[in-house]
Parts: C-alpha cells; sequence; structure tokens
C-alpha cells in the first residue's frame, strides 16, 4: 500500500481536515447552511496546525492562557456554537480528545476484560468458548465492522479469522492494504449459536461495548459488513442494498456499508458490488484505485 499516508508528518494535516470536515457535518445536521467568512483567519487556522511534540495534555481545548482577551463584540464564529449545535457536537467523537497509542492500549485493555466477563446475553454466554473482542492498527484510519464471531472466531479468539476472514484479507489487500493498517470488530463479542443473526436485544446489550472501541480508536472511516452491522451501527431499518453504494456518516466518521464476505462466499456475483464499493472507499481515503486512470 501507500505507505506515506502512515507518515506522522501526513496524519496531523489529516486528522486536521477531518475534524474540520466533521465540525461542518455537525453545523449542517444542526441546521447551518451557510457559514459567513471569517475576517480573521486565526478562528479557523489553529485545528489545521499539527500537534506539537510532547503537548498532548489532557486537556486539549483549553484556550491559550498568554492570549489576551480581545474585547468589543465577536461575530458568531465555529468556536461560539449555539445550543442546538452544540448538542450536535457533544454527540460527536470529533470532541472527544485524540488519545495517545498508550492511552488506547490502556482504555482497550480495560474494556476488553469487562467484555470478557459479561453475561448480559446468557444464550450466547452458555454457548461461547470465549469473547471475541477485536484486532488491528489501534490508530487505524478505517475500522471494519462485521456482526458475530462465528465457529472459528469463537475458537481462536480474532474476528474474521475463517474462511470469510480469508475473503475479508483479499478484499483488504485489493485496496492496498493489509490488516496491519486497519482495525476489525464485531457488533456482537460472543458467537450466536448456529452462527445465526444476533437478534436486537442482543445487539443492543452489545452496543455500548462497540461504540466505546470505535470513541477509543477514532477512525475516519467505518465500514460495515453486512446487513447487521450496517443497521446496527446507523440505527435504521433500510437494507444492505439500499445502504450500500454511497457515504454515511456516525459520529463524525464516514461510514461505508457493504455486503458481507460470508455473503460473498454464497454470492460470488456479488463481489464487484463489494468492489466498487471498495474503489468508492478507497477515492475516499485519498489512496489511490489500482489500474484505475488517474
Ligand atoms: S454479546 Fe456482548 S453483551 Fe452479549 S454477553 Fe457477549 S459481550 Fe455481553
Amino acid at each position: 500500500m501507500n505507505r506515506d499516508i502512515h507518515d506522522e508528518s501526513q496524519r496531523a494535516p489529516a486528522r486536521a481536515r477531518r475534524i474540520i470536515r466533521q465540525r461542518l457535518e455537525s453545523l449542517q445536521r444542526a441546521g447551518v447552511e451557510q457559514l459567513g467568512r471569517v475576517p480573521n483567519a486565526d478562528l479557523v487556522s489553529p485545528p489545521m496546525e499539527p500537534p506539537a511534540p510532547n503537548q498532548s495534555t489532557p486537556n486539549q481545548s483549553t484556550p491559550n492562557q498568554s492570549t489576551p482577551e480581545k474585547t468589543g463584540p465577536r461575530q458568531p464564529t465555529l468556536e461560539q456554537p449555539t445550543d442546538r449545535t452544540a448538542d450536535m457536537l457533544a454527540d460527536s467523537t470529533t470532541d472527544l480528545p485524540v488519545l495517545t497509542l498508550p492511552q488506547r492500549q490502556s482504555q482497550l485493555s480495560k474494556l476488553c476484560e469487562q467484555v470478557s466477563v459479561c453475561e448480559s446475553c446468557p444464550e450466547l454466554v452458555q454457548n461461547r468458548t470465549q469473547t471475541v473482542f477485536g484486532v488491528g492498527n489501534l490508530e487505524a484510519r478505517l475500522c471494519f465492522l462485521g456482526e458475530a464471531p462465528g465457529a472459528d472466531e469463537d475458537q481462536q479468539g480474532e474476528p474474521f479469522v475463517g474462511r470469510a476472514g480469508q475473503l475479508l484479507n483479499k478484499i483488504i489487500e485489493a485496496c492496498t492494504l493489509t490488516r496491519d493498517d486497519i482495525y476489525i470488530l464485531n457488533v456482537l463479542k460472543c458467537r450466536p449459536p448456529g452462527n445465526r443473526n444476533p437478534n436486537p436485544e442482543e445487539a443492543q446489550h452489545c452496543r455500548p461495548f462497540f461504540e466505546r472501541q470505535l470513541e477509543i480508536i477514532q477512525p475516519e472511516f467505518i465500514c460495515c459488513l453486512g446487513s447487521v452491522a450496517a443497521t446496527t451501527l446507523l440505527e435504521t431499518n433500510a437494507t444492505i442494498g439500499k445502504l450500500r453504494g454511497r457515504l454515511h456518516s456516525w459520529r463524525g466518521a464516514r461510514v461505508l456499508a457493504t455486503y458481507h464476505p460470508a455473503y460473498l462466499l454464497r454470492n460470488p456475483a456479488a463481489k464487484r458490488d463489494v468492489w466498487n464499493d471498495m474503489q468508492l472507499l478507497m477515492r475516499e481515503m485519498g489512496i489511490k484505485v489500482p489500474n484505475a486512470k488517474s
């Protein structure tokens, strides 16, 4: 893959672009359709600055104390959201502090411990070998969200290691990525007996876990694999056929829904649709699509 996109020197501007895009999307959802010109560019320029090294304090939103308070009336800016906008922003991962890698490791480790002893779904608890938390790059730009562990995953404790997982690996490679570049998790952490679909109650029980995982990893992109993952994350009853082929939004992350690899094993003709979806995702991520005309 193009490893340049993981250089730290490029990661910071990319993160800044994501934060601005997320902020604008939040404002749009709050009903703000037009922004006036901002006469003083420094009202919007600070987020574009890469974070200075060794200054990752817990409260990065604290105003710069050395800047004297300006007096007189101020123009409404992105820094002064309306109450309604503030509510929207409060529901967005945009305003969560960007976590360091050790912080992510620590928080995910604690969450994994909680998951491992969870007994909210009695039928699943009775049948599971172990819980299956998630695996991959804790600073991934892209997370794949599946629905639940299967038999192989239940045995090995890792998501997407069976036949569907092997096909997912091929999809990831076709995108010029590797599993080391991405993070993989499921809606459910326990295998449903007989590989049946998770029921809505189970999905709701497990929602706090996968939401917290995503909040910690803070991906720019989430690829939902299959109907259960897509409808659960996006909280919609729309079919996967209606959801795929375009991008959605979840707490500031851009979401693509496509068919589950297990479905592709049964319906190989749908691989073309998935490849079209992945090309859309690659373009959005700024990854060169193989054999595409530039
Ligand atoms: S599926 Fe999730 S909520 Fe249900 S028992 Fe397993 S960890 Fe707990």
